[in-house]
């Protein structure tokens, strides 16, 4: 039986992370819309998903915002199909010392992470119960487990993790799986800011990085793409609730 080509969303599509999970849920034969904060940003991506022969669709919205994401997932369903894949990979960071951390670089942390995570998840969820399948991929990360000068970020990491179970236990009964990817040290501009940010050449950091981390590399953007892809797929129905610590060792 052929299946039906299923409609999946990836927030932040537009460059590192989002970007390699949507060209890979894209050859894996899913239909993609890309989400970012600015549509033109998303072209990028969606030309390459196009020049692969996959298909995909740009789409301009900033998770945070409720009206913005009722639109974007009502365009998606629309123009694409009904979609029954989340990937909640947008993101930021306003990093500080606890003492210098201002309440805006609090909130937006949290606004976007979180708030953002909650927003698409709610709006997507009735497509997924519909179809009586779905899967849902949370971006956390290793700071979840305490990082300096990390506070608001390490708290909406964590706090990714426990939206990503109590997802599971609510919607498993509708054939939905919930997961969190929690990535070590990934070459992406987000990363590459940081160093830009505490006055570190990135090669510099990149290589110190690659010295404590068991397989002795950075990772990749595609590290994260080929585990969200397993999560994603129709095998991996019996995997929910869980964090997949992607950081080329043990870090929980
Ligand atoms: P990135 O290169 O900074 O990309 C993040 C993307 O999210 C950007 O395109 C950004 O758009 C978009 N975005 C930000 N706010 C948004 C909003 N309100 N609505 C829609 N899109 C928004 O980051 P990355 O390194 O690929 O990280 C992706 C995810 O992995 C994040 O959740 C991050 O916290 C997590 N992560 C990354 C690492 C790492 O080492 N890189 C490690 C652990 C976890 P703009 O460009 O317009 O801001």
């Amino acid at each position: 039986m052929t299946q039906e080509r299923r409609t999946a969303i990836v927030t932040g599509g537009a460059r590192g992370i989002g970007a390699a999970v949507a060209k890979k849920l894209a050859a894996d034969g899913y239909a993609v819309a890309v989400v970012d904060l600015d549509e033109s940003a998303c072209v990028a991506t969606v030309d390459a998903i196009e020049a692969a022969g996959g298909s995909a669709l740009a789409v301009g919205a900033n998770v945070a915002d409720e009206a913005s994401v009722a639109d974007a997932v009502e365009r998606v369903a629309t123009e694409l199909g009904a979609p029954t894949v989340l990937i909640n990979n947008a993101g930021i960071t306003r990093d500080n010392l606890l003492f210098k951390m201002s309440v805006e670089d609090w909130d937006s942390v949290m606004s976007v992470h979180l708030r953002g995570s909650f927003l698409m998840t709610r709006a997507v969820q009735k497509y997924m119960v519909d179809a009586k399948f779905g899967r849902i991929v949370n971006l956390s990360s290793v700071s979840a487990l305490g990082n300096r000068g990390q506070a608001n970020y390490s708290a909406a990491k964590a706090g990714m993790q426990g939206f990503t179970k109590t997802l599971a236990i609510e919607l498993g009964r509708y054939g939905v799986t919930a997961n969190a990817i929690a990535p070590g040290f990934i070459e992406t501009e987000m990363t590459a800011a940081t160093a830009a940010r505490v006055g570190v050449d990135f090669e510099d950091m990149k290589k110190a990085a690659a010295a404590e981390i068991p397989v002795g590399r950075v990772g990749q953007p595609e590290d994260i793409a080929n585990t969200a892809s397993f999560l994603a797929s129709e095998g991996a129905g019996f995997v929910s609730g869980q964090v997949v610590y992607v950081a080329g060792g043990p870090r929980d």
